[in-house]
């Protein structure tokens, strides 16, 4: 029992020595401020004082809008969690609201530093921007009416005839193309989310289509009026975008994500915004370092 202590106490010496003398970039115990590669976008930001991040407004739990231009949800506490590894206060943080069809314009026109917004890596994106990530996996899955016992999958829409509500430039909008007969008649577009909502409501469409969490969010806020139909068709997993290029940025978030899955404030933001949807903590991702 001494001997393994002994041995347990000499690793966690040895620990901290190793830590001590990689200095450099990482925060220290003692609280004395970070330092980056100068000329380092971290390095830039940090000196800014300000991140200025891309989310979405509409979607309870991954980021609806508060107080005016506050939004709260998974996505902000991830980008808090990147913001204090700037040393950067959560009150200096500045949202935009950043509807799927403009968040590679938002980057590319250097209008925000990361976009945090239930935004899915695929080859296509990575083709105009980066992502860090992923940081969680999300499934494509369908939203009905209770009442609705005709939509049972995505099959359901080969009738012909069914509408279904996606958003522009979603990955669900294109995924759930092939299962439409008539995609002029049946696929209705909107820039957000909240507007299919009300399409649904309306009936002017039978479903609404988007990653699994974003209709868990609207369900548990509609009083019982929405469910889910069937179960997720895709996997989604969920990046930070970042500008193109920028590799040492993107190492960054990468190394902030993988902290935080192991010193618990994955967890904890979890916790405060999703969670209260789904108390379960996800599964933690691999993060892709492509
Ligand atoms: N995760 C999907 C996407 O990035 C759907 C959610 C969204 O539109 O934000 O396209």
């Amino acid at each position: 029992m001494r001997k393994t202590r002994a041995i347990a106490a000499a690793g966690a010496l040895a620990l901290a020595l190793a830590a001590s003398a990689c200095g450099g970039d990482d925060a220290d115990s003692t609280g004395e401020s970070k330092s980056f590669a100068a000329g380092s976008t971290m390095q830039k930001l940090k000196d800014a004082g300000k991140l200025r991040v891309g989310t979405k407004f509409d979607q309870p739990g991954f980021g609806l809008e508060q107080l005016r231009g506050k939004p709260d949800g998974f996505d902000v506490e991830i980008a808090k969690i990147i913001a204090a590894q700037l040393d950067i206060p959560e009150d200096e943080i500045e949202y935009t609201e950043t509807p799927s069809s403009i968040r590679e314009q938002v980057l590319q026109q250097d209008k925000v530093d990361i976009v945090v917004a239930t935004y899915t890596i695929t080859d296509k994106r990575k083709q105009v921007v980066d992502f860090a990530g992923p940081y969680y996996i999300a499934g494509q899955t369908l939203m009905v009416k209770v009442d609705n016992t005709d939509i049972t999958g995505p099959e359901s829409f080969e009738d012909g005839t069914k509408k279904v509500c996606s958003v522009i430039n979603s990955t669900p909008a294109i995924n759930i193309e092939k299962y439409l007969k008539n995609k002029t008649k049946q696929l209705v577009l909107f820039d957000t989310y909240q507007k299919c909502v009300t399409a649904l409501k309306s009936g002017r469409v039978d479903a609404v289509t988007s990653d699994n969490v974003i209709l868990t969010g609207f369900i548990a806020t509609s009083e019982g009026e929405f469910a889910l139909a069937g179960t997720a068709f895709t996997d989604e997993p969920y990046g930070i975008g970042v500008k193109k290029g920028d590799k040492a940025f993107r190492n960054f978030i990468n190394d902030t994500l993988e902290a935080s899955f192991e010193d618990g404030s994955y967890a904890r933001a979890w916790k405060v915004s999703a969670g209260e949807y789904d108390p379960s903590v996800p599964r933690i991702p691999t993060v892709d370092r492509y």
